[in-house]
């Protein structure tokens, strides 16, 4: 899965993870390519499935506020795969962005559930992790960083 961004009143094309790339690049991407538009993804934007189970649409909006990853410290596993976390659980809570707003794979997801690892989202995109010894690390953007 390539994210391309294409802006018609500057002509820009820019390609995530890569930078700017030029219109001919751009060409070359889609006229090789098996292409899919889909809408676009603001991640500002608050969204909310009905239900337990989160969408796939819920799950990508999920992915890409951690360039793809698992949020837990150091974890380099696909968010795409992982499980929605409830910060609060169903059905106190709704299957949100807003409620719990990360993917953990299967793995972390059961570290957090079943230990005393535990997370709060500090603001939209950005996690605190603490471990059952009391070390706290901040994820956010595909990266983490120990606090001490
Ligand atoms: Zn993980």
């Amino acid at each position: 899965m390539l994210y391309v961004h294409h802006e018609p009143d500057s002509r820009c094309w820019s390609l995530d993870g890569h930078g700017a790339i030029t219109a001919g690049e751009a060409a070359e991407l889609v006229g090789h390519s098996h292409v899919s538009v889909k809408p676009v993804i603001d991640l500002a934007v608050p969204i909310q499935c009905p239900g337990y189970v989160a969408s796939p649409r819920l799950k990508e909006h999920l992915a890409l506020m951690n360039a793809g990853l698992c949020t837990f410290p150091h974890c380099d596993q696909p968010a795409i795969g992982g499980d929605f976390d409830h910060q609060e659980a169903y059905p106190r809570g709704p299957t949100s962005t807003t409620n719990g707003g990360h993917l953990p794979c299967r793995r972390h997801h059961r570290v957090k559930t079943f230990t005393d690892w535990r997370v709060a989202t500090i603001t939209t995109g950005v996690w605190l992790w603490t471990s059952p010894t009391s070390e706290h690390y901040l994820v956010t953007a595909g990266t983490t960083t120990p606090l001490r």
